[in-house]
């Protein structure tokens, strides 16, 4: 394996506050890493408590006064098409420094460029559409009844590691259409695509304050935003774990909170499907991103007559995928983020062996140099095993057969979460009723991890609260006011 990586891009490597790029003012900074070396990449400021004030106020300054408070929806459909379009121009570089940060291969790298600017131009359309209506009012006399959707304010928004330009595009996308003012923190170990994108919205023309890009740790700079008196609306997605915590810190001043959260998402095939396709499916639904999705399919329910087909053939799949750095050719899968996530990841699927689960592959750390972990299949274990139950958040899926289809969609709800799900058969009425009794946010038939910015997304359960992207992507963002009117 190849230590010899592409160099870093130029980006800024400070905070992004009221339209300049500022060092903290403790003048800290914290290190990024390269996952695949576990080298540094670059150092970056690192807000504290004062620095979250400072943004805020820049925020609030930009919402409450101007220049930003005074852009019309037209001017703001073009800021964010111009920034799609920037993000477009500069896909090479910014899938670079998303592999070089987060590890995940470069073509997948381009994807979520791809992805972030598609969502933006979404939302960029939206910004013209965003309209209340009129309600007859049932008294005697003459009125005039309407609603106003108006933007909330100063919205904070905490982003993960694991797709920081596609997260972060969907949660700036709807509050900059809908006129709303941003602090964004992006996750510590992956912060540098973020503030890239920050320099190109101040090119995109975003004035002063509407954006602001605050890297820093999760409980200091994540915690004072989530708590912040002057915040008044929260956008999380993380771990279940720390959405208690930003829920909690919210009460404060009973800021809005949206939270999009952890998931362990089943993948259902029945021995109708089209095996093939469903085997490809299933490796596509637990391997991408190294696993590191928050709707992976990671506990695959075969029925019990294909079950071994099934299983076979997608071990097989595992074991051919090429591990490697994200910057190196032909590369399918990348190291996990951190040395953190590695420990987790490898300290869960110990604790499934323990409780009497066998890898039919994988299960081991590959290589001494990096956080690589190999894709692993894991059979055996009862439901209540910790590798069943818990989310993993790595290549890892267990598999469990199943001898009931009719029972199936029910069955798979034995879960705290209810992100996703996928179903695999020919039979279009199963398909259905499966996908009606399923408790998850999104369902996929006979694909797997396919989305687009029109279709909502988000969790039952305790994997969140709201729907991002779509049109009830925008409802996270603007405050109802009726107007009622005696004429
Ligand atoms: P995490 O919750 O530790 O971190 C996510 C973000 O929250 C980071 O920016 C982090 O700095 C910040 N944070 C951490 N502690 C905080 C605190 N006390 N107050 C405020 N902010 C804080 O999660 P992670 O381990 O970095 O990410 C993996 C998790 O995220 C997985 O559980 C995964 O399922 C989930 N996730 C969910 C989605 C989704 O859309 N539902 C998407 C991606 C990831």
């Amino acid at each position: 394996m190849t230590t010899t990586r592409p160099r870093l891009p130029s980006i800024p490597t400070k905070l992004l506050i009221d339209g300049d790029f500022v060092d903290a003012r403790s003048a800290a900074t914290f290190d990024s890493h390269d996952p695949a070396t576990g080298e540094v990449l670059v150092a970056v400021a690192e807000a504290g408590a004062e620095d979250v004030d400072r943004a805020v106020a820049a925020a609030r300054r930009a919402f409450e006064d101007g220049p930003w408070s005074r852009t019309l929806p037209a001017d703001r459909e073009r800021m964010l098409w111009r920034l799609a379009e920037l993000v477009e121009a500069h896909a090479d570089e910014l899938a670079l420094i998303e592999s070089l940060d987060n590890g995940k291969p470069l073509p997948d790298a381009l994807g979520d460029v791809a992805e972030a600017a598609a969502t933006l131009r979404y939302y960029a359309g939206w910004a013209t559409k965003i309209t209340g209506r009129t309600v007859a009012m049932n008294r005697p006399g003459d009125w005039h009844a309407y609603t106003l959707r108006q933007p909330l304010g100063v919205v904070g928004q905490i982003v993960p590691w694991n797709f920081p330009l596609i997260m972060t595009s969907w949660k700036i996308g709807p509050a900059l259409a809908a006129g709303n003012a941003v602090v964004l923190k992006p996750a510590e170990q992956t912060p540098l695509s973020a503030l890239r994108l920050g320099e190109l919205a101040l090119e995109a023309g975003f004035p002063p304050g509407a954006l602001n890009v605050i890297p820093g740790d999760g409980p200091v700079a994540g915690g004072s935003l989530a708590a912040h008196p002057d915040v008044d609306k929260i956008a999380f997605t993380g771990s279940t774990e720390t959405g208690r915590l930003i829920v909690r810190a919210a009460l404060g001043n009973f800021k809005k909170v949206s939270l999009e959260l952890g998931g362990k998402s089943p993948n259902i095939v029945l021995a109708d499907a089209d095996l093939k396709e469903a085997t490809g499916g299933a490796a596509v639904a637990i391997f991408s991103n190294q696993g590191e999705v928050c709707t992976a399919g990671s506990r695959l329910y075969v029925e019990r007559a294909v079950f071994d087909e099934v299983v076979g053939g997608l071990a097989e799949r595992a074991a051919a995928i090429r591990l490697g750095p994200g910057t190196e050719d032909g590369s399918q899968m990348g190291p996990l983020v951190s040395a953190e996530q590695l420990d987790r990841v490898s300290g869960l699927v110990a604790r499934g062996v323990e409780q009497g689960a066998t890898a039919v592959t994988g299960g081991r750390r590959r290589g001494e140099v990096g956080y690589f972990y190999e894709p692993t299949v894991l059979t055996g274990m009862s439901e209540d095993s910790v590798v069943v139950q818990q989310e993993i958040f790595g290549p890892v899926v267990v598999a469990i057969p199943f001898d009931r289809p009719e029972e199936i969609g029910r069955a798979v709800n034995n879960t705290d979460f209810g992100l996703a799900a996928g179903i695999w058969t020919r039979d279009v009425s199963r398909a259905h009723r499966i996908a009606a009794a399923v408790k998850a946010g999104t369902v996929y038939v006979n694909t797997y991890h396919t989305g687009d910015p029109g279709l909502p997304f988000g969790g039952y359960k305790q994997s969140g609260w709201g729907r991002e992207l779509g049109e009830e992507g925008l409802d996270l963002y603007t405050e109802v006011k009726s107007v009622v009117v005696k004429l």
